[in-house]
C-alpha cells in the first residue's frame, strides 16, 4: 500500500524511512522537498539518492484532495472546494491582508455539533478529515498561490541552504473552516506539528489558531499536546442563551469552559484567549448582554472578535445592524476588553464564516430533519 507523505509528521516520516530501510535523518530532506518546495514528483528531488527516489516512487505518494472549484472574490479572498470522496466536499479559504495571509482550513466533512446559526452545523456530519487532507489544504494553497520557492516560479537552490526560502504567502493558519477541530483530535495534532515544523511550514504557535466551540477535556489535551493560539466560539453571555444557540453548552457550560480557558493560558503562545461572538440581531446583541459579557469575562484575559452573522438559505437569524455592532463593541472596549469586528470577506463567493457549505453526505440525518422542520 502506498503512503501519502502529506499525512506524516516528522516522527512518522522518520519511522516510514526506517521501514523502507533508509536512515531516519533523510526524513528531514524529504520533508523539505514535500512541504517547503511543494514537490510531489520524487524524480525531481535532486539531492536524494537515485535508489531512494525509486523506492519512494513505489512506496509513497504526495497527494492533496482534488480541487473541484476555485473562486476569487472581489476583495481577493480565494476559496477552493475540495473533493474528499464519497460525495463529500470541504472548503479552504485564503484571506489576503496587507501584513499577512491567512488560510482558513477545514477539519471535518460537516460537523456533529449543530449550532443553530451555522450552515455547516445544519448540514450534518460525514467524517473526520485525515492528516493528509488537513495538511494537504496548506500544501495545495501554497502551490496554488505560487508561494513555493522551489515551485515553478521559484529558486530550488534553497533546499541546500544556499538560497533563501522565500516569503510564504500563507503566514497564518486558522482552523476555522468546516468542522470542530478538537473532535478530530488524533488527526489535528500531527497536522499542527507539520504546520509548526521548521522543515515544513515553520509557522510559529502564535500564527496557528484552533477555533473551538468549547470541548472541555480536549482543550486541556490540546494544552498538553500542542498549545497553539486558541479561539473559543462564545456567542452568548449566559448559559440559557448559549444552550439554545450551541447545544454543546448543555454538556460543557460557561463556567467550566472559562476555567479551561484560564488553564490553557499558562501554556498558550499569547497571553489572552480570543472569544468569537457572532452578532445575531435581537438575539445576543443588546446592551444588557454586553454588560453580562463584561462581567462573565472579568477574570479571563480576553480579546473579543465580533463576527457579523453571515446569512445562508433557510436561517431565521439576521445580522445585527452596523450601529448595533458598533455600540456593542464600544461598550466592551470601554470596559477594557480589546474588541475587534471582523470584516466580512469573500461573501460574494460564499466564503465567509459559517457559509462554508461544501457538500456533505450526512450520516447523522440532521440535514433531513432540518428540511422537515423548515
Ligand atoms: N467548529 C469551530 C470552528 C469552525 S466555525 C467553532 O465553532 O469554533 C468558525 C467560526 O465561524 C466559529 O466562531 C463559528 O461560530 C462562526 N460561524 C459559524 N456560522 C456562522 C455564521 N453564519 N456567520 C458568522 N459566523 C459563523
Ligand atoms: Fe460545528 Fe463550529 Fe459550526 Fe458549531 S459553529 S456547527 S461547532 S462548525
Amino acid at each position: 500500500m502506498t503512503v501519502n507523505l502529506l499525512g506524516l509528521d516528522a516522527q512518522a516520516l522518520a519511522a516510514f524511512m526506517a521501514e523502507i530501510g533508509e536512515k531516519p535523518f533523510r526524513a528531514k530532506q524529504l520533508m523539505r522537498w514535500v512541504h517547503r518546495f511543494g514537490e510531489s514528483n520524487f524524480t525531481e528531488m535532486s539531492d536524494l539518492a537515485q535508489t531512494l527516489r525509486e523506492k519512494l516512487a513505489r512506496a509513497a505518494v504526495v497527494a492533496a484532495a482534488p480541487v473541484i472549484s476555485d473562486g476569487v472574490s472581489e476583495d481577493g479572498t480565494r476559496k477552493w472546494l475540495l473533493d474528499v470522496g464519497n460525495g463529500n466536499a470541504v472548503e479552504t479559504v485564503f484571506i489576503p491582508e496587507a501584513s499577512r495571509g491567512t488560510l482558513c482550513v477545514s477539519t471535518q466533512a460537516g460537523c456533529t455539533l449543530a449550532c443553530e446559526f451555522c450552515s455547516t452545523g445544519r448540514q450534518g456530519f460525514n467524517r473526520n478529515l485525515t492528516v493528509a487532507e488537513i495538511v494537504g489544504q496548506l500544501w495545495m494553497a501554497n502551490r496554488e498561490l505560487g508561494a513555493m520557492p522551489g515551485g515553478a516560479q521559484g529558486d530550488r537552490q534553497g533546499i541546500n541552504g544556499r538560497g533563501a526560502c522565500g516569503d510564504r504567502v500563507v503566514s497564518n493558519v486558522v482552523l476555522m473552516g468546516m468542522g470542530e477541530p478538537l473532535l478530530n483530535f488524533d488527526n489535528l495534532i500531527p497536522a499542527l506539528r507539520v504546520m509548526l515544523d521548521d522543515n515544513a511550514y515553520g509557522l510559529s504557535r502564535r500564527r496557528v489558531t484552533v477555533s473551538t466551540s468549547g470541548i472541555l477535556p480536549l482543550i486541556d489535551r490540546l494544552r498538553e499536546a500542542c498549545p497553539v493560539a486558541l479561539a473559543v466560539s462564545l456567542h452568548a453571555p449566559n448559559d440559557t442563551l448559549r444552550d439554545r444557540l450551541m447545544p454543546i453548552n448543555r454538556k460543557y457550560p460557561l463556567r467550566e469552559l472559562l476555567a479551561a480557558c484560564v488553564r490553557y493560558l499558562d501554556r498558550a503562545p499569547r497571553d489572552f484567549i480570543t472569544f468569537e461572538y457572532v452578532m445575531l440581531s435581537g438575539v445576543n446583541d443588546g446592551e444588557q448582554q454586553a454588560m453580562e459579557l463584561i462581567a462573565l469575562l472579568a477574570d479571563v484575559p480576553s480579546k473579543i472578535n465580533l463576527i457579523p452573522f453571515n446569512p445562508f438559505p433557510g436561517t431565521e437569524f439576521r445580522c445585527s445592524p452596523r450601529a448595533v455592532i458598533r455600540r456593542f463593541s464600544d461598550s466592551l472596549n470601554a470596559a477594557g476588553i480589546v474588541t475587534t469586528t471582523r470584516k466580512t470577506r469573500g461573501d460574494d463567493i460564499d466564503a465567509a464564516c459559517g457559509q462554508l457549505a461544501g457538500q456533505v453526505r450526512d450520516r447523522t440525518g440532521r440535514a433531513i430533519r432540518m428540511e422537515k422542520v423548515a
